[in-house]
């Protein structure tokens, strides 16, 4: 077998080989208690659904225009306008198979070889992967704890060079669930506008904050920077839509047309039925986020104040999106071989922090019934003592 380079330069993931394994000893019978959800577990809400069942029910259940249908982007336009005060027309937004496949149009048509693409670190496991599949560089930039881990002017700074395309930042953040303030924001544009950076800003936790936290893109300073920024979004995680595969990317209209073209000749439309799922889901009652992100505050907050509890663990209290991200320097182990040990003796599944880039991390989703998480906790204590 001969595959093309490009594919054998991308890494398998880590996070998908211990999910196998934890869903295989799931099939044995054995009982695994799993942080290691990466989606809400809330069902998708009655009118969203209503809304997809109407659709087949009148036969929308064909060919739609690649890029979208055309009141489904407007809906689009007039949420970002509501919620991040961003003005764009139906021609500056292409909606994809899922924010995943927006970030990676997105990629697929800006980036090449030659171009570096600056990621912060903890990143989102498939930033670098995606630029490495354009035959780009990813060039990763590692953040501090004690910045909250987010990526200073300096650290951005540094890592800037004449081949620097692309930055991509994800605020609110999976793994460690860090928010940009506005501030740091326009710092952050302001380099990126010096430099003639474009930004690629993944905003798909937007919704899901804590303690009063504001969400704020980073398109949204000025001119100079609206003209760089890319911003993807979706109806994945705000409405429990993961499987609907609905997520749209907004921004300058030669980068969308490139898009369009990239997506009718490889994916054609997104599923009609979700795009008119996503339309009730944005133009709908909002009601649904504010319960879901009641019902994470409490988790999170009990999370935090267990794994706080546990020797070797010093969780990080995320303000947005719904992970935490725990550092286990202290158990001498890295993140592969104790999320390994985690499954086969404690029987509880998370995520190594390798995946993000940080081997001496762990993430533990919240995204779990309140019960499953006090069982989980149990089991790490005891498992810590031992
Ligand atoms: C879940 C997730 C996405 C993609 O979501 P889709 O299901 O593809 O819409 C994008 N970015 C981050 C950081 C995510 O966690």
């Amino acid at each position: 077998m001969s595959l093309a380079n490009r594919i054998l330069k991308v890494g398998a993931s880590v996070t998908l080989a211990i999910t196998a394994k934890a869903k295989k000893m799931r099939k044995d019978g054995i009982d695994v208690v799993s942080f290691g959800a990466g989606e809400p577990d809330f069902d998708t809400p009655k009118n969203i659904k209503d809304a997809a069942n109407k659709a087949i029910g009148e036969g929308f259940t064909k060919y739609t225009p690649a890029g979208g249908i055309p009141e489904l982007k407007e809906a689009i336009c007039q949420k970002f306008k509501k919620d991040n005060k961003l003005e764009y027309n139906p021609s500056q937004i292409v909606v994809s198979c899922g924010a995943k496949h927006s970030i990676y149009n997105a990629i697929q048509v800006l980036c090449q070889k030659g171009d570096e693409v600056i990621i912060p670190s903890p990143y989102w496991v498939s930033y670098p992967e995606m630029v490495k599949l354009a035959e780009a560089t990813p060039v990763t930039v590692n953040t501090k704890r004690e910045n909250g881990f987010r990526m200073t002017k300096d650290e951005l700074k540094k890592a800037i060079t004449k081949k620097t395309k692309l930055l991509i930042l994800n605020s609110p953040s999976n793994p460690t669930g860090a928010v940009y303030d506005k501030n740091e924001l326009f710092v952050i544009s302001e380099l990126a506008v010096d430099k003639r950076i474009y930004v690629l800003s993944d905003e798909i936790y937007e919704k899901i904050l804590y303690d009063g936290t504001n969400h704020a893109s980073i398109a949204s300073f000025n001119k100079k920077i609206y003209d760089l920024t890319l911003v993807a979004n979706g109806v994945s995680k705000t409405y429990s839509m993961t499987g609907w595969r609905i997520g749209y990317l907004a921004g300058p209209q030669e980068v969308i047309a490139a898009i369009n073209n990239l997506q009718s000749h490889s994916t054609s439309n997104p599923v009609s039925i979700s795009q008119k799922a996503a339309l009730e889901a944005i133009l709908g009652s909002q009601d649904f986020i504010s319960n879901m992100v009641g019902e994470f505050t409490k988790r999170r907050d009990y999370m935090i104040q267990r794994l706080s509890g546990i020797k070797g663990f010093s969780p990080f209290k995320p303000i947005g999106a719904f992970y935490v991200f725990c550092e286990i320097s202290k158990t001498g182990l890295g993140s592969v071989e104790l999320a390994n040990r985690l499954l086969d003796e404690a029987k509880v599944a998370v995520v190594p922090g390798a995946g993000f880039g940080w081997d001496n991390y762990i993430r533990l989703s919240f995204a779990t019934g309140m019960e499953t998480i006090e069982k989980g906790m149990n089991r790490l204590e005891e498992w810590t003592k031992q």
